[in-house]
């Protein structure tokens, strides 16, 4: 039965024209949404590529197929099977609809395209093979039901956009993204990627968005969602987002928005979400977050670029207001004061505005204890789990990971401890009777990260760890891994492969061997992965996460005597007064301050 047909001319006016073809993300895009909409179960897409680039790309469905006329037909410019006049412009259910990708991949690249319609009584396929716009054969074949493309030497005839491309690990990137991107918003179908052959991850089509965000980014980042959900009228609204107190990032990485099925760029929506969160969101902080809007279609313009990664949605108010509603009441549902049970406020977080109360200490006024006492078993927190030695003996640890006997002189007057308040913050006085106030996570945190900083520019950031630790890793960190040896190197890791996912820490940095706990390495990889740069500021994200893993907590007793040697060895840094995030470290009240405040004059 012949489906495709060649738009007409009035219809192509009104099509929102430019280039779909930018880099082989774009060719996977296209070819994995023809899928998508021929009512595929199984989508199966392979990556090759060797030094030289992606040399081969392929797309196979079980989808409705074609029969052996429209097989050539699709490859047309403007041939589509989804519309046909102006009018269905207004009402768009498809992914495609402008019947000029086949036509476009074609012309610049070699093509096989295999397809045999769903449920016909011919016993044969057919195959049209197309190089750089030209047919090079038409012919009946044995296959079965579906559809599967081939795209080697793309842009062979394009040298200006060939050179365009960037390096392989970037390339391919982008296609992983994509791939993720499409098969979060299509939880129904299962959706295999294969990168060499070897899988790198696999949707199984169950529906839920939980089975999809794990299978793509580990089960452990997934229990760090909460989900929402909202509607008006006929607009529904569904989705997660990351719960408060979970990690959240300085950008906006994990932003993944579908409204009808189609992945879409919109930073209204993304503003909606942080105003949903208010004063529960972190300055410069961003949550994660996975949205699907489902509505008439009516009432969404996807016909206004080239790509369609933006869309216009007719009341877009509404659904802003819709999105942020929604938040508001996931979060408040989910009574963000209390961690949940299994819920472990991740570390860094605490750096931010507000942070999770810690369980109460089984004893008071820390702060008199003598120094001796460090030594003594000490009653551990009622019910924290993990905590096999007593707080203070581990923030004592942890203090002595920063201690060198060579401090260096400094010119800076180390302030006197008046006590801690908050289990968070230091008070200090000065020579000139100013009062100081130290956020000793920020303060340690500077310490920690310009030790770290002076080794990794040493020989010996690393030591050997006698007994290797074996670390599961996700498809996605190992595919980076060879790419961050290098990096990693320098910070003081070694990291070898083992088994199938499973790899082996063989050094970690000297200051801590706690810094090559799984979940630590876990975070340096995220954050070595979480957005571009050079070598440097790729082992600058890594020594700061490092750093903030290995130091003294807030909501962490200190004795008077462990705050004096943290202040002292605070001031011998270069910049006391920043943590490396930027953060102060300290607030200073002068006297003239103080007496201004008490009317004073
Ligand atoms: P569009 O998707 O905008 O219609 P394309 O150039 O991507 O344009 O595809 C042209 C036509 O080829 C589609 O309308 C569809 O009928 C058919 N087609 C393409 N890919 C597939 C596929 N995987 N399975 C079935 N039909 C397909
Ligand atoms: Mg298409």
């Amino acid at each position: 039965m012949s489906r495709v047909k060649i738009l007409d001319e009035e219809t192509i006016s009104h099509i929102a024209a430019g280039e779909v073809v930018e880099r082989a993300a774009s060719v996977v895009k296209e070819l994995v949404e023809n899928a998508v909409d021929a009512d595929a179960q199984i989508i199966r897409i392979g990556i090759s590529a060797d030094k030289t680039g992606i040399t081969r790309i392929s797309v196979t469905d079980d989808g409705v197929g074609m029969d052996f006329d429209d097989a050539l037909l699709a490859f047309r410019q403007h041939a589509t099977s989804k519309i046909s006049r102006p009018e269905d412009l207004d009402g768009i259910t498809t992914l495609g609809f402008r019947g000029e990708a086949l036509a476009s991949i074609a012309a610049i690249s070699k093509v096989t395209f295999t397809t045999k319609e769903r449920g016909s009584a011919s016993p044969e396929a057919a195959r049209v093979v197309i190089h750089g716009g030209e047919l090079i054969s038409h012919a009946a074949v044995g296959a079965p039901e579906g559809t599967s493309i081939i795209i080697e030497a793309l842009f062979y005839n394009t040298p200006a956009r060939r050179k365009f491309q960037k390096s392989v690990p970037t390339e391919l990137s982008h296609v992983y993204d994509m791939v993720e991107r499409i098969a979060l918003s299509n939880r129904h179908i299962s959706f295999v990627l294969l990168y060499n052959g070897k899988e790198r991850f696999q949707t199984f089509g169950t529906g839920s968005y939980p089975d999809v965000i794990a299978a793509v980014f580990g089960s452990s980042f997934s229990k760090e969602l909460t989900p929402i959900s909202g509607s008006f009228g006929p607009v529904k609204i569904d989705g997660w987002i990351t719960r408060p107190g979970s990690e959240m990032k300085t950008t906006q990485t994990r932003f993944y928005l579908a409204v009808n099925g189609r992945q879409v760029t919109s930073r209204q929506l993304q503003w909606a979400i942080r105003e949903g969160y208010g004063t529960l969101l972190p300055k410069g902080m961003f949550p994660a977050a996975f949205l699907d809007i489902t509505l008439d279609p009516r009432e969404v313009d996807v016909n206004v670029h080239p790509t369609k990664r933006e869309i216009r949605l007719s009341r877009e108010r509404e659904v802003m207001r819709s999105v942020q509603d929604a938040v508001y009441q996931a979060l408040h549902e989910e009574r963000v004061f209390s961690p949940a049970p299994d819920h472990k406020p991740s570390v860094c977080s605490r750096l931010t505005s507000f942070s999770l109360p810690s369980p109460a200490p089984a004893y008071d006024s820390v702060t008199t204890l003598p120094a001796e006492i460090v030594g003594e078993p000490m009653p551990v927190y009622a019910g924290k789990r993990e905590t096999r030695q007593s707080p203070l003996k581990q923030t004592e640890k942890q203090l002595r990971r920063t201690e060198t006997h060579d401090l260096p002189e400094t010119d800076l007057f180390v302030p006197e401890v008046l006590g801690q308040i908050g289990d968070t913050y230091i008070l200090a006085k000065n020579e000139s009777g100013d009062l100081i106030v130290v956020d000793q996570h920020a303060a340690h945190e500077r310490i920690m990260y310009d030790q770290l900083l002076a080794r990794s520019l040493s020989a010996e950031a690393g030591q050997e760890l006698i007994v290797p630790l074996p670390i599961t890793l996700s498809k996605k960190e190992i595919a980076a891994l060879p790419d961050l040896q290098d990096v990693l190197a320098s910070a003081g890791y070694l990291l070898e492969p083992f088994g199938k996912d499973v790899w082996m820490v063989r050094s970690v940095p000297v200051v801590s061997s706690t810094l090559g706990d799984p979940e630590t390495i876990h975070a340096i990889l995220d954050a070595a992965l979480d957005g571009v740069g050079s070598t440097d500021e790729v082992l600058d994200r890594v020594l700061k996460t490092a750093a903030c893993r290995a130091v003294v907590k807030g909501n962490t007793p200190l004795t008077v005597e462990q705050m004096q040697r943290l202040l002292r060895q605070l001031m011998a840094t270069k910049s006391p007064y920043t943590c490396p995030h930027g953060r102060p470290t300290t607030i200073v009240l002068s006297k003239s301050r103080l007496a201004g405040m008490f009317l004073r004059t």
